[in-house]
């Protein structure tokens, strides 16, 4: 935000202090929940504070309660059970990135999250976060799609789980419905061989995406055997590339393939106009996105 000149502004009026809101810290996720359902719409749940309090602080968001999330060690931690990862929603980034876990079976969770804003951002800001707050410039969207993965939303009504392909509805807008909190992330074990990447251009450090494409990609016998394409803020959400994909499967992969894939990816790009660029430069780098992508995802692949 520009600020015209010192004392020209209140400090309320320049957008820098929240207004008053009741802090409670639940110790256990019921609690969580009951606090949630006690205050309703005037509540809002506190992860690592990265894109709420920013919001809090230009008044977008005005809640009367903030729960923090902070003490819920069950919404903590990255294990491997019964062929799936599962991560609990209030993982960090460099959490994410110091796991040997997701280092061996899932690098490109490791990538995308390397790519995240800059070490400061990457300490607080939870995966959790990232994926409930639904901004399209987030780059786990994109990655929870490619990677093929599904969300735990608990309630008081219980649990359902739900795939990431369909879960961004609309800038801001999830499936998560008032009451529910997103407590853990599944992603199915990538099969050995999987190729894989996350191929981001950001202006500088600390930016978001111009535009980003996150690819996984399985080879059999030369031909393509699976693939998945997302794309980061490029439209009102995180894209899957379903055209793209369709257009590769089952054949070899080769530049013209490439060049036809990044094509139909461009297809579906409807990006705004801001600092970043016009919706054709976007459209243009969010092909090249994908065209890297699959090319560093075909050369990790195995044949
Ligand atoms: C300078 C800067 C640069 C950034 N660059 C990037 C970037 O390049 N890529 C990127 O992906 N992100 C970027 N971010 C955003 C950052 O990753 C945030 O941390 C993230 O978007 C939100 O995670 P959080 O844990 O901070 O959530 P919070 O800010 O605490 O919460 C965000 C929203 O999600 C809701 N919420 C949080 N947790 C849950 C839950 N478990 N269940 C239900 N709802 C929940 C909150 O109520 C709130 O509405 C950037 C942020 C900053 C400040």
């Amino acid at each position: 935000m520009t600020l015209p000149f010192a004392g020209a502004m209140t400090t309320k009026e320049a957008g820098v202090i929240p207004r008053p809101f009741e802090y409670h810290v639940p110790r256990s996720l019921p609690e969580a929940i009951a606090l949630l359902n006690q205050h309703g719409e005037g509540a809002k749940l506190l992860a690592g504070g990265h894109s709420l309090l920013p919001m809090m602080k230009l008044r977008f968001a005005e809640p009367e309660h903030l729960i923090d999330l902070g003490k819920l060690s069950e919404l903590k931690g990255i294990r491997e059970v019964d062929g799936e990862i599962r991560i609990g929603a209030m993982t960090t980034e460099n959490e994410l990135i110091w796991s040997e876990l997701l280092q061996t079976r899932c690098p490109l969770l490791v990538e995308g999250a390397r790519q995240i804003s800059d070490p400061q951002v990457r300490y607080r800001g939870t995966l959790g976060g990232d994926i409930s707050h639904g901004d399209p410039g987030n780059d786990h969207p994109a990655l929870m799609i490619a990677l093929d993965a599904a969300f735990v939303l608990a309630s008081e009504r219980g649990e359902r789980v739900v795939p990431a392909d369909g879960f961004f509805v609309g800038t801001y807008a999830t499936l998560l419905e008032p009451g529910e909190i997103l407590t853990e992330i599944r992603i199915p074990l990538p099969a050995p061989g999987t190729g894989y990447c996350y191929a981001k251009l950001k202006r500088k450090t600390g930016d978001f995406a111009t535009a980003a494409t996150a690819v996984t990609l399985r080879m059999n016998a030369g031909a393509v055997d699976d693939v998945r394409i997302a794309l980061t803020n490029v439209a009102e959400t995180a894209i899957r590339a379903t055209d793209a994909e369709q257009a590769l499967r089952g054949k070899p992969l080769d530049e013209a393939s490439i060049a036809e894939a990044a094509r139909l990816a461009m297809s579906i790009c409807a990006p705004v106009a801001d600092l970043r660029g016009d919706p054709e430069y976007k459209t243009a780098m969010a092909g090249e996105m994908t065209r890297r992508a699959l090319a560093s995802a075909y050369a990790r692949a195995a044949h």
